[in-house]
């Protein structure tokens, strides 16, 4: 079995806000669903037959169910499974109490680090002055910590902090091209619900151009992979494709279980080309701004269409997603 590097666990979808660079496509209208305390007893275990030493956690946004975080910290501690840190966009953070109650129980639980995401997407749904107390409330009480990315927060300051603001309200402050600007200093994986800044960002290019059968190979790569609350493993870079989490890591991808994923790894996406068009797909005449795009509207079309497959998952990725391209 593969040993998963860097990895995380995506504790739920679901999330306060629904930024223009999450890879996921988290929001708060996707189903509030969260890890169960079975599912992470699960995944633990076969992380740990896997020889993992360490994942972080992320989402969705964690902190929307603490209890489920906390039940998921208990399997992977039961499992010998540290927590590099989890991820929060520090929505929850207005009371000091409450934020020292939690801080004290995830320390309690052994976790000593956290990252606290801070930029230009986040604050359109998160006022400033809750990650900054957050980070002064782990100071106070000896956790590490990362601002995510800690290059923004100066810019940010020049903005009333107790309030979310809007792209307009960016635009005047960071200029006008703050979007596709943030998205390439972040390096931002130009996929999810960043596949609409990718189509601001490059000239659409007739499918042919994206037909290749250059195998993509990252998807069973066990290197920052996520494993989900529905155990699945999302490969890194290519969300809404998965397999369950055993299968991955043995590289367990029969055509008939896994159609898309098996066809991707092996044919690249002129192998899916084949599959979606003998299920009637047909490529848009104005073509798309990557290979991921068009990778993704073979998906959603085969998920729309009524050819859904065990490999086109979750869901709400592609409900969330089809909103905006
Ligand atoms: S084309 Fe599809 S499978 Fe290949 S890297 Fe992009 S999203 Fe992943």
């Amino acid at each position: 079995m593969n040993t998963p590097a860097y990895s995380g666990i995506i504790s739920n979808y679901v999330c306060t806000a629904a930024c223009r660079h999450c890879m996921f496509g988290s929001a708060p209208d996707c189903g509030k669903e969260f890890i169960s305390a079975e599912m992470a007893e699960e995944t633990a275990a076969v992380l740990e037959k896997a020889r993992t030493r360490s994942v972080h956690i992320g989402g969705g946004e964690p902190f929307m169910n603490f209890p489920a975080l906390c039940t998921l910290i208990e399997a992977l501690n039961r499992h010998g499974i540290g927590v590099d840190y989890i991820e929060t966009n520090a929505f929850w953070a207005k009371d000091e109490e409450i934020i020292k109650e939690r801080l004290l129980k995830l320390r309690y639980l052994g976790v000593d680090t956290v990252m606290v995401s801070v930029d230009p997407f986040h604050i359109e749904f998160v006022p400033l002055e809750r990650p900054i107390l957050l980070c002064r409330m782990l100071e106070k009480c000896g956790f590490d910590y990362f601002i995510w990315k800690d290059c923004y927060l100066r810019p940010l300051m020049k903005l009333d902090t107790t309030k979310t603001h809007t792209r307009e309200e960016l635009m005047q402050v960071l200029g006008k091209n703050y979007i596709t600007d943030t998205a390439a200093e972040y390096g931002v994986g130009m996929n999810g619900r960043a596949l609409a800044i990718a189509k601001d960002l490059f000239p659409a290019k007739p499918a042919e151009k994206w037909i290749t059968r250059d195998p993509c190979s990252s998807l069973l790569d066990t290197c920052h992979c996520h494993f989900d609350l529905y155990g699945n493993a999302v490969p890194s870079g290519c969300p809404g494709i998965s397999a369950e989490t055993e299968d991955y890591l043995t590289e367990n991808v029969p055509q008939d279980k896994y159609p898309v994923l098996s066809r991707l790894y092996q044919g690249g996406t002129a192998a899916l080309y084949e599959y979606a068009k003998s299920k009637g797909f047909v490529p848009a005449a104005e073509g798309y701004p990557s290979k991921c795009a068009f990778c993704y509207a073979m998906r959603s079309y085969l998920v729309s269409s009524g050819n859904r497959s065990a490999d086109l998952s979750p869901v709400c990725f592609y409900e969330q997603i089809d909103k905006i391209v």
